[in-house]
C-alpha cells in the first residue's frame, strides 16, 4: 500500500443552502452524516462530511454550504460527473424514490458495459449511480427507508472533462499509476489496480467545450488516497519534480493534506487515511456534534449562533 496512490479519498463540492444540503444526502440518498465542523478558513459556514458508517476514504462526500451563492456552470476544468455504486437490480428503487422527491433525473442507460442513473442534487450537482459489473462488497450505510439491497456503497467513478485530455492523462499515470483501460466516445476510463473500488477516473474530451464556472452545485475538488504522511511527502516529491507548483502539509483534523492544481485546471488534493473520523468523536456519534478545530473553540458561541439550523 505504501507510495501508492489508493483511488478517490474524498470529494468536496458546493451548495447553497446548509438545510437543504443536509436533508437531500442524509434523507433521499440515506448517507451517513459522518462530520459536522466548519469550513477552517470561514468558520461562519458549515463543512459537511457524508459518508458510509465510518467516513471510510472512497465514501466521503463533502460540502462547504455557502447560503445563497449563485449556481455554477458544468464545463472543462472541473470534475462534472460524480459516481456512485449501488447493487445490482436497485436503479428502478431509486428511480421510483427520485419520482416521489420530485428529484431530477435521466432514464437508465449503458456504459460500458454498465447500467447507470444519472440524477441531479437540489443545487444542479452532477451524479450518476452505477450497478457495477463486479459486486461490490463494501458495507453500507442503510437507513429505515434505504436498505442494503439499494444503499450507496462509496464512489464508482469521478468524471472530469477537458478540452484536451493529455495533460491530466499523464498526471493520472505518470504520477499516479493509473492506466487508461477503455474507451467510449470521448470518454476515457483510467483505474488503478492499486483498490478494488472509489478506483476510477474518466476523461471526457470535449474540445468545444467551454470553461465551468465553480460555484454553487461544482464540484470543489477531489481528494486522492494515500495511506499515511510518508506516503504523502513521497508523492509531493514527485509532484514537485514533475514542475507543479503545490502546497505545504495541512492538517485537516481528520487527515492530512496537499493541494496542487493539475495542469488540466481541476484541483486536487492528496489525503491520508490517518487520522480519521472518531479522531473527536466516537463511531455512534459521529456526526452528531459541531465539531470545531481548535482555533475556533473560543468562539464556539459567535459560530452556533450565525450557522443555520439543521432541523
Ligand atoms: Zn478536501
Amino acid at each position: 500500500m505504501k507510495n501508492e496512490i489508493l483511488g478517490i479519498h474524498h470529494i468536496t463540492a458546493i451548495a447553497s443552502d446548509a438545510k437543504k444540503n443536509y436533508n437531500f444526502y442524509t434523507g433521499i440518498l440515506g448517507l451517513r452524516l459522518i462530520k459536522k465542523t466548519v469550513n477552517f478558513d470561514d468558520p461562519h459556514t458549515y463543512h459537511f462530511y457524508y459518508g458510509d458508517e465510518k467516513g471510510s476514504p472512497g465514501s466521503i462526500l463533502t460540502f462547504f454550504p455557502w447560503e445563497g451563492i449563485q449556481a455554477g456552470r458544468r464545463g472543462t476544468k472541473q470534475v462534472t460527473e460524480i459516481g456512485y455504486s449501488v447493487p445490482a437490480g436497485s436503479l428502478e428503487f431509486w428511480q421510483e424514490r427520485f419520482d416521489q422527491h420530485n428529484i431530477i433525473y435521466n432514464k437508465p442507460s449503458v456504459k460500458f458495459g454498465e447500467r447507470y442513473l444519472t440524477f441531479l442534487d437540489p443545487d444542479g450537482l452532477k451524479f450518476e449511480m452505477t450497478e457495477a459489473k463486479k459486486t461490490d462488497t463494501r458495507p453500507q450505510w442503510q437507513t429505515s427507508e434505504v436498505d442494503k439491497l439499494n444503499a450507496v456503497h462509496g464512489f464508482h467513478h469521478i468524471t472530469i472533462t477537458t478540452n484536451k485530455m493529455e495533460d491530466t492523462a499523464a498526471v493520472l499515470t505518470q504520477i499516479f499509476g493509473f492506466k487508461m483501460t477503455e474507451s467510449e466516445v470521448n470518454r476515457f476510463r483510467f483505474v488503478t489496480d492499486a483498490v478494488e473500488y472509489a478506483a476510477i477516473v474518466d476523461l471526457v474530451e470535449a474540445p468545444g467545450e467551454a470553461i465551468g464556472h465553480v460555484a454553487g452545485g461544482s464540484v470543489h475538488h477531489v481528494a486522492f488516497r494515500v495511506e499515511d504522511e510518508e506516503s504523502l511527502m513521497y508523492f509531493r516529491e514527485k509532484i514537485v519534480d514533475f514542475g507543479l507548483n503545490i502546497t505545504e502539509k495541512i492538517d485537516r483534523n481528520y487527515f492530512y493534506s496537499l493541494y496542487f492544481r493539475e495542469p488540466g485546471g481541476v484541483l486536487f488534493e492528496l489525503a491520508t487515511d490517518n487520522p480519521g473520523f472518531t479522531v473527536d468523536e466516537t463511531l455512534e456519534e459521529l456526526g452528531t456534534n459541531l465539531k470545531l478545530p481548535v482555533q475556533y473553540e473560543s468562539i464556539r458561541e459567535e459560530i452556533e449562533g450565525i450557522l443555520p439550523n439543521l432541523n
